[in-house]
């Protein structure tokens, strides 16, 4: 018996029913992934037992060697990975980075602009209900009201007329690329920084198959866990002369001991991230998510902007006579996991909304393609639209456990 069923059965059952819910249902919220056994193994290591507050070479605790060397590791390859300047791998969350990034550029009270919340965007980039929100005077940004791309016009003008110190490019449901080069140039014009989070896109970008936001950033944030699938946590890169200011600002700025566990799990993502296999990777995820909207649209889904360009796709339910929260119940009933969210001036509030938001970064880890893109499209369709109530969700499920069960390359086993 393994020590955690001897000594805690019950949270050992929890993560028994954890690993069956992972292993037997389709896993497609966008911002979920599969990290690999590897990653599990450094995560899981004896690194949580030690304090190493500072930086390698530089820390307030005696007999870092290790964490020295393991946080060096990390910080050369997500550099060499990026072609960054400089990189910061302690940010407990992509949250944290923000924080630390805001802070590092920022007095409180200054003016930033991010996207919109209801357009895409995330909570911290101004929402009201996030730090970003009440220390800074947020701006936002929208979308065209047609197109539901990013308005780089109407951006100009909006930045023209706010003059933020700060500007965000990144969001959470977006489906298309940024233009980076664009931001910057409006950056330029009004003075601002440019902050990119690519929180979302930081697996495509490190596969090569999203434009690298480094060169045009001041500082880019991002996560470790989404297509990046490596452990939950974040991470800061900028250029050079930004670099002391960004690393007080996550120590002592906002955090204190880093996670060294999940330090020496990054180090290993970065690595995975850096083998021709996560390229092939990145380049299915971007298939799939356009084998799935194909497929979506042709059997008479809306897409918002019509389809996508990295690993998600955001479908407009207006259109099927049903909410987001009542597809996204529909879906778990029949095995499909994925979340309702907001679309563009959505006319529902964000408990019941009218999209729902699906992403292949996990099932394309399972080794999925495009032929099961259109397999699940079409479970998507009957799960909705069948009035087979819960007779024909309850077939759907037992068909996307079979299906589940020839894709075992996913981290939990
Ligand atoms: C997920 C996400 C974050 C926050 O990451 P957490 O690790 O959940 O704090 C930040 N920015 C964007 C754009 C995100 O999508």
């Amino acid at each position: 018996m393994n020590p955690l069923t001897q000594i805690d059965p019950e949270v050992s059952a929890i993560l028994a029913d954890e690993i069956e819910r992972e292993t037997s249902k389709l896993q497609m919220i966008a911002s979920e992934n599969f990290s690999s056994p590897a990653v599990l193994e450094a995560q899981g290591s004896v690194f949580t037992n030690k304090y190493a507050e500072g930086y390698p070479q530089a820390r307030y605790y005696q007999r870092c060697g290790p964490s020295d060397t393991v946080e060096q590791l990390a910080i050369n390859r997500a550099q060499t990975l990026y072609q960054a300047q400089h990189a910061n791998v302690q940010p407990h969350s992509g949250s944290t980075a923000n924080l630390a990034a805001y802070l590092a550029l920022l007095q409180p009270g200054e003016k930033i602009l991010g996207m919109d919340l209801a357009a895409g965007g995330h909570l911290t980039h101004g929402a009201h209900a996030n730090f970003s929100g009440k220390l800074f005077q947020a701006h936002a940004y929208t979308v065209h009201p047609e197109t539901h791309r990013i308005d780089y016009d109407a951006l100009r003008k909006t930045a023209r007329k706010v003059k933020p110190r700060l500007i965000i490019a990144g969001a959470s449901a977006y489906p298309r690329n940024f233009d980076f080069s664009a931001f910057r140039s409006i950056c330029d014009e009004v003075g601002a920084y440019l902050l990119v989070d690519m929180a979302h896109f930081a697996g495509l970008v490190a596969g090569g198959a999203h434009p690298n936001p480094v060169d045009a950033a001041d500082v880019v944030t991002s996560t470790t866990h989404k297509t990046l699938r490596g452990p939950r946590g974040g991470f800061i890169l900028c250029k050079a002369e930004h670099a002391r200011k960004i690393n007080s600002a996550v120590f002592p700025g906002v955090q204190g001991g880093p996670l060294m566990h999940v330090v020496a799990a990054k180090a290993v993502c970065f690595h995975e991230a850096m083998q021709p296999s996560f390229r092939d990777y990145a380049r299915q995820i971007v298939s799939n998510a356009q084998a799935l909207a194909a497929a979506l649209l042709e059997r008479k889904f809306d897409l918002v902007t019509g389809g996508t360009d990295n690993h998600l796709i955001l479908v407009d339910l207006r259109n099927q006579n049903m909410t987001g929260a009542e597809a996204a119940a529909r879906l778990e009933e029949s095995g499909i996991v994925a979340n309702k969210n907001g679309i563009p001036n959505d006319p529902l509030g964000p408990r019941v909304t009218s999209g729902l938001r699906l992403g292949v970064p996990a099932v394309t880890t399972q080794g999925m393609r495009e032929p099961e893109m259109a397999w699940i499209a079409e479970r998507i369709a009957r799960a909705l639209r069948g009035d087979g109530g819960a007779g024909e969700l309850e077939k759907i499920r037992h068909e996307v456990r079979e299906l589940c069960e020839r894709f075992t390359g996913g981290g939990a086993s």
